[in-house]
Order: C-alpha cells, then sequence, then structure tokens
C-alpha cells in the first residue's frame, strides 16, 4: 500500500515538473541565426526559448525576423544540436 503511493507520488511528481516549466535544450551556437555574428557581437545577447529550445540572437531586433522563419531556424539549430 505504502509503495503504491510512493510510485504516485513520484509520478506525479515528474509530470508536474515536465508540465510546469521543462528545461530548454541549450543553444549550440555561438552565432545568431539571423545575422551570422557572434551573439555578443554588439552587447549581451537576446536570449529566449521555443519550444523547448533556448535561441540566443545578437539583439533583439532579429527576433522579427527569427519569428517570421521560426520552425525552419529551429529545425537547423535542433540539426547543430545532435552530438
Ligand atoms: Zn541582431
Amino acid at each position: 500500500m505504502l509503495s503504491r503511493l510512493i510510485i504516485f507520488i513520484s509520478a506525479f511528481g515528474l509530470l508536474t515538473s515536465s508540465c510546469s516549466k521543462a528545461p530548454a535544450k541549450p543553444y549550440p551556437l555561438d552565432t545568431c541565426p539571423i545575422s551570422g555574428k557572434k551573439v555578443d557581437d554588439h552587447g549581451e545577447p537576446f536570449v529566449f526559448s521555443r519550444n523547448g529550445q533556448e535561441v540566443k540572437l545578437c539583439c533583439e531586433a532579429c527576433l522579427e525576423e527569427f519569428d517570421a522563419n521560426a520552425d525552419k531556424l529551429l529545425k537547423e539549430i535542433a540539426a547543430k544540436s545532435k552530438p
């Protein structure tokens, strides 16, 4: 009885932790996928995450262009993430 309870609690814990905030996969590049420049080329990189993938751009101005091609760019980033 007790072991069933423990299984229930740990399963519930897994479920809630994966739902609430799954850690994003780290961005594999050090360049901006839009400009091709280093992400810290002009100051702090602009960091955000999409579909569980962390993305770094050289500046917030590149976000608009990223969003226009987000699916394609996320696939390219994912392909580069593979070991
Ligand atoms: Zn930029």
